[in-house]
């Protein structure tokens, strides 16, 4: 197979492409490997679209497979919305698997080791293991079990099988090397004890293997080719490769990656759960969750997703990406697809004094980005809302919207010019009035007028009320890195304003399968499909503009 050298796009494409081309393999095999714990989150899309993406590419396959080895934080609930999110991020897997699938396999494999001396039954308490490993500058003292006979290490794991051995004990350690100046190879734990009900095995097994044992050992029992992973498993890698030659198995091989990290966002499913239990949030598809489902109820796209993990690349070091880079992903693709609605937020009457009480029903463009999108009917009408801030009494200079004696264009409709104002008792103002120029009539007019502003507005008359759900950072701090056990602290309190009642135009709520919307001079928003009937939310996706601009190169 040929590959064009700047088709390249990042480091393991490169080592694909040399494993291929030097005949090391014939096809490519990856896995994206979750462990059942929680809801995916948008680091995971990274890896999602990294694994995935690589065999569109080259081909082969990719395996989705559940690290379900710790059976005390997994259910079942967990791998279901794993399943969907993959999917509407518009990946298929080629085979689903479970590591809890090979618990007998690897029983077998722990049970040979054992048998070729490389592996022991330790029965120190955890507090002397984590002493006697020694430091990165000190080497690791031998536990008094190390040198047992491996006919009593084999009984006894026998009985930590059978339940016979109380949590806590005794382990399975591998037999490699104190010495070792990576610390993770002197002698891991490869199995533990654990009474736990398992959301696949339930009650079947009482010992589990460790992240260590299990993972290298399921990539090697599929056949997988390149194991891709985040960079703080590099230690791990010669761990991986020592079991791998140990038992003989296939030679899968570990790649490790730059993680994603967001700022003002964390990436870690135990954090995200803690914003869930202690109720910061409303659940993981909260619209303010970093989770897919809380992208999905946010009004992200699959696309503007894939896009942002396809810009933000692939990468051999650390670093936080901007927030801000993932919104302008989204606007970009909102910009194509969304349809365009007028919603008047914060209510203010004008009267068309010189507009007889008839309804005239103009046309306006759905989507000016996208001709085939059509058109649809705004009501207009003597009674109109409009925004209380594009009203001014007292205007500052270069306010081009309404102001007594100041014309500006109603979008989609006509030139207006403002003749006066009402106040309310308390110095408010009440309502204002204009008079209409008939034949300034957006996409024929022939009025000759010039006018600075445009601005939004709704037939009262025809007016529906809907709720809007504005969103912000759900953290005070741009790195994140320094939240530990003090999230609270950071939390942002004002991550959601609900807005209960803006002023739609009819169409809006004629829109049953539409979801993305743009609100004109509002943002784009989201329709949540699931919401009940009869009750109108909408979430806020993203502002329409933002500073942050790609680099020109
Ligand atoms: P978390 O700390 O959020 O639980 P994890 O790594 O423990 O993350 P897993 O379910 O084990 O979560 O991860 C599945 C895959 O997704 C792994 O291959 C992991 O490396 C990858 N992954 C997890 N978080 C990120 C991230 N922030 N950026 C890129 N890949 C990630
Ligand atoms: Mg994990």
């Amino acid at each position: 197979m040929e590959f064009e050298q700047n088709h390249i796009e990042n480091f393991i494409e490169e080592i694909i492409v040399n494993d291929i081309q030097n005949g090391r393999i014939q096809e490519i095999k990856t896995r994206f490997p979750p462990e059942p714990n929680g809801y995916l989150h948008i680091g995971h899309a990274k890896s999602i679209c990294l694994n995935f993406g690589l065999v569109d590419k080259f081909g082969g396959s990719t395996h989705l497979r559940f690290d379900d080895t710790n059976p005390s934080t997994e259910k079942e609930d967990y791998v279901q919305s794993i399943k969907k999110d993959i999917q509407w991020l518009g990946f298929q897997w080629e085979q689903e698997f479970y590591a809890s699938d090979y618990f007998d396999t690897l029983f077998k494999l722990a049970c040979h080791l054992i048998q070729e001396d490389l592996a022991y039954i330790d029965e120190s308490s955890p507090e002397d293991i984590a002493i006697s490993k020694g430091t990165p500058t000190s080497s690791g003292v031998a536990s008094r079990y190390r040198n047992r006979p491996v006919a009593e290490s084999i009984a006894l794991f026998n009985d930590m099988k059978a339940g016979k051995i109380p949590e806590g004990a005794m382990v399975l350690r591998a037999k490699i090397d104190l010495n070792h100046p990576n610390m993770q190879m002197r002698d891991p734990i490869i199995y533990r004890i654990k009474f736990a009900h398992h959301h696949r095995t339930a009650n079947q097994w009482c010992i589990y293997p460790m992240y260590d044992f299990a993972h290298g050992q399921s990539d090697a029992i599929e056949t997988i080719t390149h194991s891709i992973c985040t960079l703080e498993f590099i230690p791990h890698r010669p761990v991986y490769d020592w079991f791998i030659e140990k038992l003989h198995l296939f030679p899968s091989k570990q790649y490790e990656f730059a993680r994603l990290n967001l700022t003002y966002t964390i990436m870690s499913k135990r954090k995200l759960l803690f914003l869930v239990d202690n109720k910061y949030v409303n659940g993981w598809d909260d619209p303010r969750m970093p989770t897919i489902s809380g992208l999905r109820n946010r009004g992200y796209t699959p696309a503007s997703i894939r896009n942002f993990c396809h810009r933000i690349g692939i990468a051999k070091r650390d670093n936080i990406i901007e927030h801000s880079l993932l919104e302008f992903c989204v606007r970009e693709d909102l910009n194509k697809i969304a349809t365009r609605r007028m919603v008047v937020v914060h209510p203010l009457k004008l009267i068309i004094t010189n507009f007889n009480d008839t309804v005239v029903w103009l046309d306006s463009s759905n989507n000016p980005e996208q001709p085939e999108s059509g058109s649809r009917k705004l009501p207009f009408t003597k009674e109109l809302w409009i925004e209380k801030d594009d009203f001014m009494e007292n205007p500052p200079k270069k306010y081009f919207r309404l102001t007594p004696g100041q014309k500006v264009r109603l979008k989609s409709a006509f030139i207006i010019e403002c003749t006066g104002y009402l106040k309310a008792e308390d110095g408010s103002i009440k309502e204002v009035y204009a008079n209409y120029i008939p034949e300034s009539q957006s996409g024929n007019d022939t009025s000759g007028i010039n006018v600075k502003g445009t601005i939004h507005w709704v037939s009262i008359k025809h007016a529906d009320a809907i709720e809007l759900r504005l969103y912000n950072h759900l953290f005070t701090v741009a790195d994140t890195s320094q939240i530990k056990d003090n999230m609270s602290h950071f939390i942002n309190s004002r991550s959601l304003e609900i807005i209960p009642r803006a002023w739609a135009e009819p169409q809006l709520l004629n829109d049953k399968h539409v979801q993305h919307f743009q609100f004109i001079r509002h943002g784009y928003f989201f329709k949540n499909p699931e919401q009940p009937q009869n009750f109108y939310v909408f979430h806020k996706t993203v502002d329409l503009k933002d500073s942050w601009a790609p680099s020109k190169s």
